[in-house]
């Protein structure tokens, strides 16, 4: 009896770096989920791997209780990402794989698609129903209309068509002429749809290049600025890809924030498409899913996460704004969907395109290594020339509300002429500080290190840290006097100014707390398309890939931030914002201008930002990158701790530390003291950090492996919540 079961090891989301063993009669294959006894619990796991002996006793070992799964839900290439991920970024695979699937997949439920089915012709279909006979007239009927809807047809439409419709479809599916599939992508008609504008010869060439590598793994690396025409290169790949019967993933960074891309792939393809964003419910999550692992859906579009999307034939991988760090997931599974991305690529044997105005320098360095192919795109369509960008020395202009006059001039000539003006500023809300001007007391968090900030509409003090909310405090605390007034300016301030210097503009504001219901950003963007909005205030949400070609200024109203911040990566960040949210001025024929407001007008950031020299500026930070021997040009993993316990944090790290140097950690691995967190209190908890930093990466991760283990079992862990940041992108 016992020669006839085998020894699986099953994957199941647990803290526990390891695998577990079970046995079951049937043999299974890895990718398959199934439901285990796990201590007192019943967990779903997926098998990773089958085993001659386990280490267990028999009479150890559980059997299966139920397999979930007929055939295997993870195909080979995509279980062997995950396993990648796992010893990457040293996280459990029972969790990676846990990550990776859709909810109602982690739930043990079927995968089953649920929505309205659409019917449509197949090939053979199409080929049938000129020679059908008049014998099957509810056939020929069927045929016809299918015929006549490209998008298919759902079971109202064919119920006036035929009310026998289901049968004679199942009769007619048999003999292959018919085809059922999900109806709910979104297609347009063939005449709808939008050809492609004659490429420039950057572009030709870019395509080109890409297309000569279908089909084999190459990472390319497509530095255009804004409004080169990169998405137009996507799409002329993507076409050819299509068109080998091939299936395109393509990750953005915020979909709520790009309807537009979505619309303009959807106004150029007739193959469905899948879109993966936040917004989608469990089983529209699980259909998009299906459609992808099925070869339904020709392209599947989505943020972060959508990097592990089952493909049934991928041909090509795109990357949009591949320096965004929104790709970085910050929580449980710290992965970089651009680098898994990469590693998707060549396990999958296809090509990947980053794309960027502003490349991050991990990337520019690769092209420059000859790692990547970089691709340039150094000039706007059309013609229209890069903004003028013009600095206001605000030690000399003093601004009210944040707003200098040469600011507010360029914005009322605006007006005048009918264009439209979007101002930037990095911070929500009325006041970022609301303090005591009799004694200097400042309204505190009191779970965070952190100041609350005034929001007046809502008549509150918040706190944008952990989002405890207060009420505002009319009398001051410790000198008990009430001459309390808020500092600074967030955008609800900005935009009440605004209201005053330019009252009969229609001004719009853009954050986080103006579009909280579900749709309203929709709303507010198809009113600046519309031309019924005059100025635009808003945060970095307005940075990202919008295309408005009537806006001729940019006022980028606090440019000094994150000049001279805490993180190696702020001047980075810093420019390539400015230079992102420049963009999209004077995108069309009309010459844009970009004014930036800063106290430190002489600082080289900018001078490279008036000369558009993404290239001067990579110069610079690259050597500076390899001076201090930050990444780049080493490599990082941060282990973070934190508990509600003062100080247990940092003693948990001091342990952890020890363990490390007892270790050896190898030829060029440094690790580095354990240190607060720069924000030490948030929400209550008391945070603290290690910092290990590399030259090299494989003697880094050999450590790391070693290192985890030993701390996941260590007793002391329990002290404190850890967890390991490989590729941090945030030290703090
Ligand atoms: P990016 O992705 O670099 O911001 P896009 O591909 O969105 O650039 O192009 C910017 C604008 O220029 C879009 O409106 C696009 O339709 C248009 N465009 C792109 N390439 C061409 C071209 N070769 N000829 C004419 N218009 C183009
Ligand atoms: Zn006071
Ligand atoms: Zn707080």
């Amino acid at each position: 009896m016992l020669a006839a079961t085998r020894i699986y090891q099953v994957a199941v989301p647990t803290p526990l770096y390891r695998v577990f063993d079970y046995f079951a009669s049937a043999s299974l294959v890895a990718g398959t989920r199934v439901r285990v006894q796990f201590g007192r619990r019943e967990m779903v796991g997926v098998v990773v791997g089958t085993l001659e002996h386990s280490e267990l006793p028999r009479n150890r070992l559980k059997q299966v209780m139920r397999i979930l799964d007929e055939a295997p839900l993870i195909p080979p290439t995509l279980l062997m990402l995950l396993q990648w991920v796992a010893d990457y970024y040293h996280h459990p695979l029972g969790e990676v794989i846990h990550t990776a699937l859709p909810v109602y997949l982690r739930q043990g439920r079927p995968v089953a698609f649920k929505g309205e089915m659409a019917w449509s012709l197949t090939e053979a279909g199409r080929g049938v129903r000129q020679e059908m006979s008049h014998r099957a007239p509810a056939q020929k009927r069927l045929l016809d209309a299918l015929a006549a809807a490209p998008d298919g047809l759902v079971a109202k439409q064919l119920m006036e068509i035929s009310l026998r419709w289901s049968a004679t479809l199942k009769v007619m599916r048999a003999k292959g002429w018919v085809s059922s599939h999900p109806h709910d992508t979104p297609r347009v008609s063939p005449r709808n749809i939008l050809p492609s504008p004659e490429l420039n010869p950057g572009q030709k060439s870019a395509v080109a290049a890409i297309a000569a590598r279908l089909g084999h793994f190459h990472p390319f690396l497509l530095h255009g600025v804004t409004a080169s025409g990169k998405t137009e290169v996507y799409l002329n790949v993507i076409e050819q890809v299509l068109s080998q019967g091939k299936q395109v993933l393509v990750l953005v960074p915020e979909i709520g924030l790009t309807p537009q891309l979505v619309e303009r792939f959807q106004r150029r393809f007739q193959a469905p498409i899948a879109v993966l964003h936040s917004g989608l419910n469990n089983q529209e999550r699980l259909n998009a899913w299906i459609a992808a692992i099925g070869g339904k859906a020709s392209i599947v579009i989505g943020t972060r996460s959508a990097v592990f999307t089952p493909l049934n034939k991928p041909g090509l991988i795109v990357v949009d704004e591949e320096h965004d760090t929104s790709y970085k997931q910050q929580d449980g599974l710290r992965y970089s969907a651009r680098d898994v991305a990469v590693m998707r690529a060549s396990r999958e044997k296809i090509p990947i395109v980053l794309g960027s105005a502003t490349p991050s320098l991990e990337s520019l360095k690769n092209a420059r290594a000859g790692t990547y192919t970089l691709l340039d795109l150094p000039d706007r369509t059309g013609g229209a020339g890069m903004p003028h960008v013009r600095l206001c020395d605000m030690r000399r202009l003093k601004p009210t509300d944040g707003l200098s006059l040469p600011l507010r001039e360029a914005i009322a000539a605006r007006l005048e002429k009918r264009e439209q003006t979007i101002l930037f500023l990095n911070r929500r809300g009325f006041a970022p500080v609301w303090m005591c001007y009799d004694c200097g007391w400042v309204a505190p968090c009191r779970r965070c290190d952190a100041q609350l900030t005034l929001h007046r509409k809502r008549q509150k003090l918040l706190c944008h840290h952990c989002g405890a909310e207060q009420e505002v405090s009319l009398s001051c605390p410790d000198c008990h006097g009430t001459n309390l007034h808020p500092l600074g300016e967030g955008t609800e301030r900005v935009e009440g100014a605004l209201e005053k210097f330019f009252p009969r503009a229609r001004i719009e504001r853009i954050d986080r707390d103006t579009t909280l219901r579900k749709g309203t950003l929709e709303e507010k963007l198809r009113r600046i398309h519309a031309g019924q909005v005059d100025i635009l205030v808003g945060t970095q949400m307005l940075s990202k890939g919008h295309d408005f070609p009537n806006v001729t200024l940019v006022g980028v109203l606090n440019a000094d931030q994150g000049l001279y911040g805490m993180d190696f990566r702020a001047s980075e960040r810093l420019f390539q914002l400015i230079l992102q949210v420049s963009g999209r001025a004077g995108r069309a024929d009309k010459p844009g201008e970009v004014l930036l407001q800063t106290w430190h007008p002489a600082h080289s950031l900018f001078a490279a930002l008036q000369r558009h020299d993404f290239h001067g500026f990579a110069e610079f930070a690259l050597g500076e990158r390899r001076e201090t021997g930050y990444p780049p040009y080493s490599h990082l993993a941060l282990l973070r701790a934190e508990s509600p316990v003062p100080g247990a944090a940092l003693r948990f790290l001091r342990e952890a530390r020890g363990l490390a140097v007892s270790l050896s950690p190898g030829e060029g691995v440094q690790i580095m003291e354990s240190l607060p967190a720069p924000l030490e209190r948030l929400a209550g908890r008391y945070r603290a950090q290690l910092l290990i930093q590399s030259r090299d990466r494989t003697p880094l991760q050999a450590f790391l492996r070693r290192w985890v283990v030993q701390l996941a079992e260590a007793k002391f862990s329990s002290k404190a919540r850890w967890s390991l940041d490989v590729d941090p992108v945030d030290l703090y």
